[in-house]
This record gives C-alpha cells, sequence and structure tokens, in this order.
C-alpha cells in the first residue's frame, strides 16, 4: 500500500496517468564501454556483418578498434563502411546480399543512426526477403504483418542525436518516392546497445549541432504528445534541460568529455522517451522528415526549420506543458502561465540561435513548389507522429506551417 503524505498529493497520485514500459536493450553506458563489445559479441553470433558510417569511423581509428573488439570476443567480422547520412533503399538491399553472401549472423551498427538505422534494416531484410521498399510505406507490407523476427543486432552510436541505440525505428529513404518513413518492430530494438562518450569526441561541429537539436526536438515532443506519460515527462525534463545547458560547451570544445558524456546521456533517455518508453515524436518529425525525404537535409536541422512555427501554433492545446517548455528553455518564470506558453516558440527559436541552429526550409534548400508534396509525404508516411499531436492539424494547417517556415 502506498501512502501519501496529504491529500493534496492523493489526488494527483489517484490522477496519475497508467502506463508501462519495458526496454529490452542491455545499454552499457559511460566512457570507455565500447570495451563490453568484446564480451557481447559471442552471445548474439558466430560471424558479425560490422555497418559503419563512410570515411569517419575508419578515419577515426573506431572502425579497427571495434573490429579488434569483435575477433578478440571470438566472433568473425565482414565489413561494409560505406554508410551514408539518410541511408536509402537501394544501399540496404545491396547490403543485405553482403550479410547473406558472408554467411553473418548478426549485425553491428557503428556511427550514428544512419549505421545504427542500416544496421536494424539489413538485419530485418535478411529475414525476410530481398528489397527493404515492400516493408516502407507504399511498399506492400508496410505494417510488417506476419514478418520474422530480425537477426540480432548491437547499436554502438557515435553520435549523441537519434537515441536509435535504444528504438525499434529505423529511417530508410524511399528515393523513388522521395520520402523517409521510419518503421520497425520489437525484433528491430538492439539486443546490446554501446553508448560510450569517448566515441563522440571526433564528431565535427556541425554534426555536433544538428545531432544535439535532434535530441532537444525528441524531448521535447515526447513531453508535448498525447502518449506522454510521468515516466517518459521526467525523461524529457532532463533531456531538455541537459541539451539547454551542455550543447552550447560541446560544440565549442567538441573534446569536452564531460560535456559530451552529458549530451550522450541526455540523447539515450529521451531515446527511451520515444522508443519504449511509449511516447513519441509529434507532427514536427512527420514535417521534418518529409522535409529531408525532398533535400537529403540533416534531420536535426528538418525539425528546427519547423519547430518554432508548430509550437506557435499549437500552444494552446496544453498551456501548463508549453509553459514548462518555455521555462526549460530560459524564458522569464516570473511569467504567467499563459505568456510563458505563447512565447514557446520564442523561446526555442532563442535556443536555436544560441547553439547555431536557426534555419528556414529554404536554407535547406526548400522551396514553395515542394510544399504539396512535403505535405502529402507527412501524412502518408509520418501519419502516426501527426496523431500524437496534442492539436489536431488539418492538411491546410501543414501547408500552412511549411509556408510560414520558408
Ligand atoms: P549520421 O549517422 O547521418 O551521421 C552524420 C555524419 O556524422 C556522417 O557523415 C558520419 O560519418 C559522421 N559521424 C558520425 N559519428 C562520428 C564520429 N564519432 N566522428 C566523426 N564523424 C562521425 O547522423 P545522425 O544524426 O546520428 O543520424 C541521422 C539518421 O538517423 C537519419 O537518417 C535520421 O532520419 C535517423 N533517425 C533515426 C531515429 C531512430 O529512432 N531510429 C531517430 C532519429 C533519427
Amino acid at each position: 500500500m502506498v501512502s501519501c503524505p496529504d491529500d493534496r498529493m492523493r489526488k494527483e497520485f489517484i490522477a496519475m496517468k497508467s502506463f508501462d514500459f519495458h526496454v529490452p536493450t542491455h545499454v552499457y553506458f559511460g566512457a570507455g564501454s565500447v570495451l563490453k563489445v568484446k564480451d557481447v559479441a559471442a552471445s548474439l553470433g558466430k560471424k558479425a556483418l560490422l555497418v559503419a558510417a563512410r570515411d569517419s569511423m575508419r578515419t577515426s581509428g573506431i572502425l579497427g578498434k571495434v573490429e579488434g573488439l569483435l575477433r578478440d570476443g571470438g566472433v568473425q567480422v565482414a565489413t561494409i563502411d560505406d554508410v551514408d547520412p539518410n541511408p536509402t533503399a537501394e544501399a540496404i538491399n545491396r547490403q543485405t546480399q553482403v550479410f547473406n553472401r558472408e554467411k553473418c549472423d548478426f549485425t553491428v551498427g557503428l556511427g550514428g543512426g544512419s549505421s545504427m538505422d542500416s544496421a536494424k534494416a539489413i538485419a530485418f531484410l535478411a529475414a525476410n526477403g530481398t528489397d527493404i521498399r515492400q516493408f516502407l510505406a507504399g511498399g506492400s507490407n508496410p505494417g510488417l504483418a506476419g514478418v520474422k523476427d530480425a537477426r540480432p543486432i548491437l547499436c554502438i552510436t557515435t553520435t549523441a542525436g537519434t537515441g536509435s541505440e535504444v528504438t525499434p525505428w529505423w529511417v530508410i529513404t524511399n528515393t523513388d518516392r522521395h520520402e523517409k518513413p521510419g518503421t520497425g518492430n520489437d525484433s528491430t530494438m538492439a539486443r546490446a546497445a554501446i553508448v560510450d562518450p569517448e566515441l563522440m569526441l571526433s564528431v565535427p561541429q556541425g554534426v555536433t549541432r544538428s545531432t544535439g537539436i535532434d535530441v532537444l526536438f525528441h524531448a521535447m515532443e515526447a513531453f508535448l504528445a498525447k502518449t506522454a506519460t510521468p515516466f517518459t515527462d521526467m525523461l524529457c525534463r532532463e533531456a531538455m534541460a541537459i541539451v539547454v545547458k551542455w550543447l552550447g560547451k560541446v560544440i565549442d570544445n567538441g573534446r569536452d568529455l564531460e560535456a559530451r558524456s552529458q549530451l550522450a546521456f541526455a540523447n539515450t533517455i529521451a531515446g527511451i522517451a520515444i522508443g519504449e518508453g511509449k511516447s513519441s515524436t509529434v507532427a514536427i518529425h512527420s514535417l521534418g522528415h518529409s522535409i529531408g525525404g525532398q533535400t537529403n537535409a540533416a534531420h536535426g536541422l528538418t525539425m528546427a526549420a519547423v519547430g518554432p512555427a508548430y509550437l506557435r501554433r499549437t500552444w494552446q492545446a496544453d498551456p501548463a506543458r508549453y509553459a514548462e517548455v518555455a521555462r526549460i528553455f530560459g524564458a522569464d518564470s516570473g511569467l504567467s502561465e499563459q505568456k510563458l506558453a505563447q512565447g514557446s516558440a520564442d523561446a526555442l527559436q532563442s535556443v536555436l540561435k544560441r547553439f547555431g541552429c536557426f534555419v528556414t526550409m529554404k536554407d535547406l534548400g526548400v522551396n514553395e513548389g515542394m510544399i504539396e508534396a512535403m505535405t502529402d509525404s507527412a501524412f502518408f508516411s509520418m501519419k502516426g507522429c501527426l496523431d500524437c499531436s496534442l492539436m489536431e492539424l488539418s492538411r491546410a494547417d501543414v501547408v500552412q506551417l511549411y509556408k510560414e517556415s520558408l
């Protein structure tokens, strides 16, 4: 029996939303945790396909280190290190052929979200077919009905951005349709994840910026979603506060291990909020993915382009929550709740400016002629996130939001 010290608390306790969560991924967090690869590798199979980001993993020495740790752990390794940002369906199909040809048992994603998502998609496709487009929006089985479980996956994140190491999601660009749908199921959760901030020390400043902003949006959106729970609220508040406090330090000095560690932690807990914590990103992500599908722009910046307009349009849906976001972003907490909520878009804009991430859609290569197609894509391939928004948005609202963000 839980006792509540007074009636007010008892009321809040009773009113608390029910929730459940289950994070099946074994997460190894901390500087030096990459060494755990040696211990976990053999439990995943005899041969690994190491799926790594192009150039950066080899030149930083991270690729050689992980290959060595896998071999020390008793597994054979086949390596492909040609993952580009925003991986395409063609690349996944080709890389899955390598997995099959090399008779691999599991995949290891090494890099940012692009490498980890590729490792998940390959592990899934190896069990289910030859063309990943079949399982993306517009394909014959976008709901992944009746599919076989993916092969085992190990994720080693080298950016603090996507949280992909603890989500079931993989985002693959369908170049035929200029769309960037996200999908996944329980079997595309990594069995184990390594979150080692030392691997993030080499991330270039521009990528540090856009990935840090991705963390901020995961946390903010999951806090402003219909699906938010007391559990995810706790993670989101913490993740937003960490980004606001530490992202500037890590942009100024990428070798600052403490700042990298803080961002890495915020990244993983925000990932849990949007993944197994069962909150979700909202319309900002639907709109952002559609920008990415058209332009190939860095994922974090696509959300930065539309985020302020979204808050300006939706703050009335839950002024108390939007006011709290504004406070975390540094707005004057002496203001009324109404004023804070109303100013939440400005508070976000000033955070984006402070981190050099204030962009318009034009800056990302979007022109007005693309808005209709982007709107179609937001409703078609990322409708789930739209539905999690606290305020329902019509097609006309989305067109207007895009126009305000040009
Ligand atoms: P990324 O993986 O595309 O990497 C960006 C660049 O950083 C690449 O050039 C890469 O080589 C380089 N890089 C990565 N780590 C480095 C390091 N340690 N040192 C030097 N360079 C390094 O970037 P990202 O933002 O992490 O991932 C973006 C992708 O993830 C997009 O496709 C996005 O849609 C997807 N995403 C997935 C989820 C999910 O839940 N699965 C969530 C959000 C975004």
